[in-house]
């Protein structure tokens, strides 16, 4: 195209600079409006508990890779799935992904099925991850709360009561990981962190929409376990683990994270996991949630591709760390200058 000498008017400039403005928040941030009464709720497009339990079924029948276990029931009885990826030689690093222990946090069950499907694949790579490490998937953990079948209403949740954070009965897995009282807390404990040896554990959750650093939403936070219990090394292996998932979340253009503020109890899974088995951990919360009896939690559907590719990310970063060794070495000195998020509300 031919340029004009003309000076541009006014009013292609406003149209332009305001063009390129949008397409900055398009593009570059990935993070999709609030819902505030007027965006999308939609679970249609998320993988609901039947539909993943055939999925898994078929990954573990096509692929020599994977193994399925069910490792208990839920309150409602439904199974719980452990899907096993590599040979489980305790000789090779083993990572646990914990996926939606608040049954409203769904986004990163997604990408734990977009993940086991690429492993499924009987590819030269995921052949040659399985011969140097473990990949344990606890995919959708409170399953009765993500299908919202509870023993309590959710009328006045925004989106109609999709799915919820609690379990059955009403009691919050990731405050029962010392007393247990659940049936999902029981075999989580008994049959996998008691009977598997796993070197790194990543709790996957949504923080709603809120969070924000220096005056920017963030697309997620990160915090390693924060019990004064949790041996030193522990720490700093979570540390590192960390510095893991920043580095390759942060590169991608549609990332930005904050640091987690989170409580030091040992009833979470961060602190407790890390505290009575030693494993590293981290928690990783995404940005919104599917369905919230608080309006500002809620995020319209806009923003699930960008926080699903996050999680997948996460994923892939963490098992070519440990492929690699990369994860004993890596620097971790982000954790210093990582800012603490806080809240921004509009409107
Ligand atoms: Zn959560």
């Amino acid at each position: 195209m031919k340029l004009s000498k003309k000076p541009l008017s006014i009013v292609l400039i406003v149209a332009l600079v305001t063009t390129m403005i949008f397409s900055q928040l398009a593009f570059a941030v990935g993070e999709g409006p609030l819902y505030k009464g007027n965006e999308t709720i939609n679970n249609s497009r998320i993988t609901t508990y039947e539909e993943m339990v055939e999925l898994l079924k078929d990954y573990d029948e096509k692929s020599d890779l994977i193994n399925l276990q069910v490792f208990g029931q839920t309150v409602k009885g439904r199974d719980l799935y452990l899907v096993k990826f590599g040979d489980m030689n305790p000789n090779k690093p083993t990572v646990l992904f914990l996926t939606q222990q608040h049954g409203n946090e769904v986004l990163s069950t997604e990408a734990a099925l977009n993940v086991i499907r690429n492993l499924s694949v009987n590819s030269k790579n995921s052949k040659d991850l399985a011969s140097k490490i473990n990949v344990l998937f606890i995919p959708k953990y409170n399953a009765d709360g993500g299908e919202a079948d509870v023993n309590f209403p959710l009328e006045n949740y925004y989106g109609g009561g999709l799915a919820t954070r609690y379990n059955a009965n009403r009691i919050d897995l990731n405050r029962d990981h010392t007393a247990r009282t659940q049936p999902e807390t029981r075999a989580l404990h008994s049959e996998v962190l008691s009977k598997y040896k796993i070197d790194y554990m990543i709790d996957f959750h949504h923080q709603g929409t809120t969070s924000a650093v220096d005056d920017e939403y963030v697309s997620g936070s990160i915090l390693y376990p924060t019990n004064e219990g949790v041996k030193p090394e522990v720490v700093q292996a979570s540390r590192k683990l960390g510095a893991i998932v920043y580095n390759a979340v942060e590169s991608k253009g549609f990332g930005k994270l904050g640091k987690y503020i989170g409580g030091s109890a040992n009833t979470i899974a961060r602190n407790c996991v890390a505290h009575d088995y030693d494993i590293p951990t981290l928690l990783f919360e995404m940005r919104g949630m599917i369905d919230n009896e608080w309006m500002d939690a809620v995020l319209g559907q806009k923003s699930n591709g960008y926080l699903i590719q996050q999680s997948v990310v996460t994923m892939q970063a963490v098992m070519n760390a440990l492929a690699t060794g990369e994860i004993e070495t890596v620097d971790d000195s982000f954790w210093e200058t990582l800012t603490e998020q806080g809240s921004k509300v509009t409107e």
